[in-house]
């Protein structure tokens, strides 16, 4: 059937809108299965002290590898975790997986110097016994090998509610750190009662800092009000040595990125992070 000429836009419309509902909702599935049967992976990456240049730890970060489309990115498969109801599944996996990965190491005598770092949606933020949840899924291991990274718009969504859950957290003895800082509008007023270790500097700033003197504004105005704070920073996104050595002389405490070295899988962290570290140790002094 042939539809009238001014009609055919409309009708390429939707079937590019249909597909991409379709790609959507089998995706959704997709993820869903995923979850359930425990196929995401996490990925590594290296947190730096900019002072000494050792490991102070590591971020977790999720990975999906789909039959179908390959590895899909967090920043499209969070944010449908997020609304379709699956991201408090995913971040029990996360932990999980999580305590599981930090476990085995020590069995294999590796150890992560500091803390593993663990992202936590809004979501999950918003149970009030989510210090209980964390501890029981945690199981085994200290709370201070944790530090739970929240978006700092997370934390504005409803500021009262995350002071008690912070709270709750920090009496659990989990480090809190305050994620993507600069992009969310926190009030100073609430900075404080949220009562996190750590502000990251989000990588949006680091980027362009060295060419651009507005962003470099803003990243030392953040170095020093975490100072003031008793908080400590974390540059995200760090790339290039120019960055690295501009950010140690601002005084930012540490950093991850590209520079430092890229998430790996979990073996492959071990072997390049961990027994690195342990050859080190047992280097006749
Ligand atoms: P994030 O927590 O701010 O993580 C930092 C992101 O920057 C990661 O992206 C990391 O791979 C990327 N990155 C690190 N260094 C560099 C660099 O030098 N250059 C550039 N261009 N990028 C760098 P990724 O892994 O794609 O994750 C994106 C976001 O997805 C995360 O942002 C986090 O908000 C979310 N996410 C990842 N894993 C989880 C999870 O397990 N749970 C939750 N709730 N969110 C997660
Ligand atoms: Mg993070
Ligand atoms: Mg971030
Ligand atoms: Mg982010």
């Amino acid at each position: 059937y042939h539809a009238k000429r001014e009609d055919d836009g409309v009708c390429a419309f939707s079937v590019s809108m249909h597909r991409a509902l379709e790609r959507r909702q089998q995706m959704t599935e997709r993820l869903g299965e995923a979850i359930r049967e425990d196929r995401l992976a996490l990925h590594y990456q290296p947190q730096i002290d900019l002072r000494t240049g050792r490991l102070t730890g590591a971020e977790a970060l999720c990975r999906w590898q789909d039959a179908t489309w390959g590895w899909v990115s967090p920043g499209e498969f969070i944010p449908m975790a997020e609304e379709r109801g699956l991201i408090r599944a995913l971040g029990d996996r996360v932990l999980e997986q999580a305590t599981r990965q930090l476990l085995g190491w020590g069995e294999q005598e590796l150890t992560l110097p500091g803390r593993l770092s663990l992202n936590i949606s809004a979501q999950q933020f918003a149970d009030p016994h989510l210090a209980e949840h964390i501890q029981r899924l945690t199981a085994g291991l200290s709370a201070t090998a944790i530090a739970l990274e929240l978006t700092e718009s997370d934390f504005m969504r409803d500021p009262e509610q995350a002071v008690t859950i912070t709270r709750a957290l920090r009496k659990a003895g989990f480090t809190l750190a305050i994620d993507d800082f600069g992009t969310g509008y926190s009030s100073l007023a609430y900075l404080r009662r949220f009562s996190a270790q750590a502000l990251k500097i989000d990588m949006s700033f680091v980027r362009h800092m060295l060419a651009n003197h507005h962003d470099r504004t803003i990243v030392e105005t953040i170095i020093a009000m975490a100072q003031a704070l008793g908080m400590k920073t974390v540059a995200e996104g760090v790339e290039t040595a120019e960055q690295v050595a501009a950010l140690a002389e601002m005084g930012c405490d540490e950093a991850q990125g590209y520079h430092f070295g890229r998430p790996l899988p979990a073996e492959a962290f071990a072997a390049q992070w961990l027994e690195q570290a342990l050859d080190d140790a047992q280097e006749p002094t």
